[in-house]
């Protein structure tokens, strides 16, 4: 079985911990790999080694930073297909969804290549006599990232792509369940021209998390996992002084009015609910169909949709719908959770439970799932199941189905499918939630724009990507100067207004 390893200054490095973990093929079950995890003296010295190269790194100028990512997503395309591959066989999902979970990655490093003049300043002449004052964006120095399985390449590039261009160095902590894309892309950025050091990958557990959050020289720590974990996070980065934004879990509410186009609505929600066998942090999870008659209709519609989705691994074609989940153990968690839903009342109209696949009898797959008549007391509604199923929960009207998207604990997502521009104009409005579509069932912000959910999704203030992640990776500094005549004359002693 192959071993995995760190990279640190430009080099890959063997684990020395003796702690390893294993990587697994989700389809066929079998452990493919072993990847290290790092001691915290391991994780010491990626920092050090980040911190050395940052200060040159830092100096060079914003144009030759913002050229190296554009080398950068040349190589990305290049390498677009051995991407996916890699990415497909450790978490499982389809190859074009991998090659999406590249270029979701890839268009925010294209927006990095504007950095050098999103971190312009700010500048005010003669703010008194003889006085100009101007602000700058400094990079902040050595940076930390911790990222989840879901989206391997996607989530890793936003945080070090802004992180990188903006002067700093980055130490991430990819998820140990697929861990050898993140590795891949830190050999292609040092390919593309980056100085060794800037980007260390630092594989491992909670202690390799530890240790960067109580180093004094990590100065920011981004995290994207489940909301425990985000919470752990955030409250130990800001005990110990740190810049932290930490993005968690979701429940992502579908509203469906009974104007909508129904088999537009269904098509949407199929798609949105089942991709990536519903491991995304904006799969829509719950449908909220407003009166019984708009619920029959929809469910109507959703039944044929989902028993013929087609679930295999990667490796069977660009038309399978979804593959396996990441483990055995999210296998397991899912299907109890369907058992709590039958247990607890909810009617399975689309039984999932005896799905097997001749050849992958001991690969990772969950059949899909559709449950109706779901309420809001149930565990399927009040737990993240991260997998293929999808709960109704029927509304008898608008306010109650915005109710029930703003009494949930999480804010990530939430769509609503209407013909009528005044209640979606309503719900975009009032809704409690992060990001909103109409009509469009996945609304994740473009790389220019920022991506971020509400409530228990959400610890920090600045959202990740688009310009807010320039925000994150810099801090302001204010200079107020005068040049000589005004200085001839003595000291001043008043604390002055500049008038
Ligand atoms: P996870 O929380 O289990 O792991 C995320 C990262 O944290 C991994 O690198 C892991 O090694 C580390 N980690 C796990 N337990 C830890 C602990 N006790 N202490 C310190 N570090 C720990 O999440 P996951 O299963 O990899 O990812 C799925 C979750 O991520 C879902 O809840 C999903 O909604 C969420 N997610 C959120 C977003 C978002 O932007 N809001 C995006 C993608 C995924």
């Amino acid at each position: 079985m192959q071993d995995l390893y760190h990279y640190m200054n430009g080099e890959r490095l063997n684990g020395g911990s003796g702690r390893f973990g294993n990587v697994f093929n989700p389809a066929t079950g079998e452990a493919q790999a072993r990847v290290p995890f790092a001691s915290k003296s391991e994780v010491q010295s990626a920092i050090a080694g980040a911190a050395e190269a940052q200060p040159a790194w830092a100096a060079t100028n914003p144009q030759r930073r913002a050229r190296v990512m554009m080398e950068f997503v040349r190589l990305l395309n290049r390498d677009m297909d051995r991407l996916a591959e890699a990415l497909s066989r450790e978490h499982g999902k389809t190859l074009p969804d991998a090659r999406g979970d590249v270029q979701r990655g890839l268009e925010v490093v294209e927006f990095c290549i504007g950095a050098p003049h999103l971190m312009k300043g700010e500048f005010t002449d003669s703010a008194g006599p003889g006085i100009d004052m101007y602000s700058m964006r400094q990079p902040l120095g050595v940076c930390g990232g911790i990222t989840p399985f879901n989206f391997p390449a996607m989530i890793p590039m936003w945080m070090f792509a802004p992180a990188i261009v903006c002067g700093n160095a980055f130490v991430l902590k990819p998820s140990e369940r697929d861990p050898s894309v993140p590795l891949m892309l830190a050999d292609l950025l040092v390919e593309a021209g980056l100085p060794k050091g800037i980007l260390q990958v630092v594989n491992g557990d909670r202690e390799a998390v530890d240790a960067l959050l109580e180093s004094p020289t990590v100065q920011s720590i981004g995290f994207v996992g489940s909301t425990p974990v985000a919470e752990y996070i955030y409250a130990a980065g800001c005990a110990n002084g740190k810049r932290v934004q930490c993005f968690g879990g979701a429940k992502n509410h579908m509203i469906v009015m009974p104007d909508a186009d129904m088999d537009q609505a269904a098509d949407a929600l199929v798609g949105a609910g089942y991709g990536a066998a519903g491991e995304r942090c904006m799969a829509v999870s719950v449908a909220v169909p407003v009166g019984d008659g708009t619920a029959d209709r929809l469910v109507e519609r959703l039944v044929p949709r989902v028993e013929s989705l087609k679930i295999g691994p990667y490796t069977a074609g660009e038309d399978m719908d979804f593959g396996p989940v990441v483990t055995a153990e999210a296998q397991q968690r899912i299907l109890g959770l369907v058992e709590s839903g039958v247990a607890q009342g909810a009617k399975l109209v689309v039984d999932g439970r005896g799905f097997s696949l001749q050849g992958y009898e001991s690969g990772f797959f969950v059949g899909a799932h559709l449950f109706d008549h779901v309420t809001t007391d149930m565990d399927i509604y009040r737990k993240e199941i991260f997998g293929p199923v999808l709960s109704t929960v029927r509304a008898q009207s608008y306010e109650e189905a915005l109710g029930i998207a703003m009494d949930n604990e999480y804010g990530n997502g939430t769509a609503i499918f209407t013909r009528d521009g005044d209640t979606a104009r309503d719900f975009a409005n009032r809704v409690n939630v992060g990001m909103v579509g109409v009509n469009v069932p996945i609304p994740v912000p473009l790389a220019y724009h920022t991506f971020g959910g509400w409530k228990k999704s959400v610890f920090g203030d600045l959202n990740q990507h688009g310009p807010d992640a320039i925000r994150f990776y810099t801090r302001t500094k204010t200079v107020t100067s005068r040049w000589p005549s005004g200085l001839k004359e003595g000291g001043e002693f008043h604390f002055r207004a500049m008038d």
